[in-house]
């Protein structure tokens, strides 16, 4: 791992250069320093956001043909698979998770998502409309523009992935803010979005803080939509800046809490393997743990915990734990267990048998507060172009 990583975006203006603040954003998982990044200021977002807008007006954008974009992020996807193993080496020292956990899953998901959204990136179509004999109407799909993304910290490369795939595919420049907490892969991403051919400017992605830089991209006039995915709070606060400044429009994906349910004539065993994925990925064959305390001395890790006995009333019921923490409560039937559940299971995925099973053509998003919009399969695209109608007249005269 280099000292520093330092942005290697070479634009004609912005030189990929963060220069307001140049090296403050200490990155550290472990409580021991990894290396230290730039921290975007607003000024630094305007800069970002005036290149993206560049590179959108000139040969990206409304002009790049949808068969240029497929090619460049199938070289996208191969240049994945090529530094799968650095990748998932700054996922893990970064974020914390394992090594072969982020090979085995953040990479090849992030993989297949790219090749799926290569795959829409020449068939974004509109529709001809049968009027009137002598009008020809039809639709167009068009990219919308600047478009800011921001990001969390829990997968840094997939959520990456997620949010540049389907707005590369409709062709819209990006500024993309990762955690403060797991910049690095960002960081790497843009040197490999360059190698894979992508025009300058096209992708830029800002690393700094929440209330300074994330709120920067989401309150400008020039950034024409914002994508979000993190806590409700902060997503309340996107959706405010966006409606102060140029009422873009804003897809949110939030946090939240919701049920899992296992009747007593389920398969145990097979419920309980799939409980212990959904809690905590990293273990599915686990027995049964109480936790509850820190993991090790140092860093920011804790323990895999379940409380038991739990009542709907309480916080720990009600509000959302991010991280490997389970809450166990007794129902009686199926109408008091729905009474508990919420009412009917609202809720954007339901797992039937299983738990976090995904795919880059099912769509993902939540209902309520967790969040507006939805990511990945054809869903996806729908945020990140706009529908122009045209009417032409055949006629001679009116
Ligand atoms: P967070 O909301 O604290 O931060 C997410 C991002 O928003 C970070 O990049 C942060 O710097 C930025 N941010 C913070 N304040 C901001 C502001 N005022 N304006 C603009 N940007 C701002 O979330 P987190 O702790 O990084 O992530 C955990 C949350 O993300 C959990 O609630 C989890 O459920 C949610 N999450 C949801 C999904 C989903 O698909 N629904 C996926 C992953 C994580």
């Amino acid at each position: 791992m280099p000292e520093t990583f330092s942005y290697t975006w070479d634009t004609p203006t912005y030189q990929g250069k963060l220069p307001s603040v140049p090296v403050s954003l200490l990155v550290e998982t472990t409580g021991k320093l990894i290396t230290k990044i730039s921290e975007a200021v607003e000024a630094d977002v305007d800069i970002a956001v005036s290149v993206a807008q560049k590179a959108f007006d000139e040969p990206w954008g409304l002009r790049a043909p949808g068969s240029k974009r497929t090619e460049l992020l199938w070289n996208l996807a191969q240049l994945i698979i090529n530094h799968s193993d650095e990748l998932a080496a700054i996922e893990a020292l970064d974020n914390g998770k394992t090594f072969s956990w982020a090979k085995k899953v953040d990479l090849p998901f992030s993989i297949e998502v790219v090749k799926y959204f290569a795959g829409w990136a020449d068939k974004i179509t509109g529709q001809t409309i049968e009027t009137l004999e002598a009008k020809f109407a039809y639709t167009r799909h068009e990219p919308i523009g600047v478009v800011g993304q921001i990001i969390p910290w829990n997968f840094p490369l997939l959520m990456f992935i997620w949010k540049i795939a389907p707005a590369l595919a409709t062709g819209n420049a990006i500024v993309l803010k990762p955690s403060e907490f797991t910049a690095l892969s960002a960081l790497l991403m843009c040197e490999l979005i360059m190698e894979a051919g992508f025009p300058p400017g096209v992708v830029n992605v800002i690393t700094g803080y929440g209330n300074t830089a994330g709120a920067a991209i989401s309150s400008r006039m020039k950034t024409e939509k914002v994508a979000f995915t993190g806590r409700t709070l902060t997503g309340r606060k996107i959706m405010e800046a966006a409606a102060k400044s140029n009422l873009k429009p804003v897809t949110l994906e939030l946090g939240g809490k919701s049920p899992n349910i296992i009747f007593d004539d389920a398969d145990l065993e097979q419920a309980i393997n799939w409980t212990a994925h959904g809690l905590l990925w990293r273990r599915r064959n686990c027995t049964y743990y109480i936790g509850g305390d820190r993991f090790g001395t140092d860093g920011h890790f804790v323990s895999s915990t379940i409380f038991t006995d739990a009542k709907p009333e309480m916080k720990i019921v009600k509000e959302e734990i991010f991280g490997p923490v389970g809450v166990v409560i007794k129902f009686t039937d199926e109408q008091d267990v729905i009474r508990q559940a919420i009412l009917q299971l609202q809720a954007g995925t339901v797992w039937v048998n299983c738990i976090h099973e995904s795919h880059p053509g099912v769509s993902f998003g939540g209902y309520k507060q967790s969040g507006i919009g939805r990511e990945m399969g054809e869903y996806a695209l729908q945020h990140y172009t706009n529908v122009k109608a045209v009417h032409i007249n055949l006629r001679d005269k009116m």
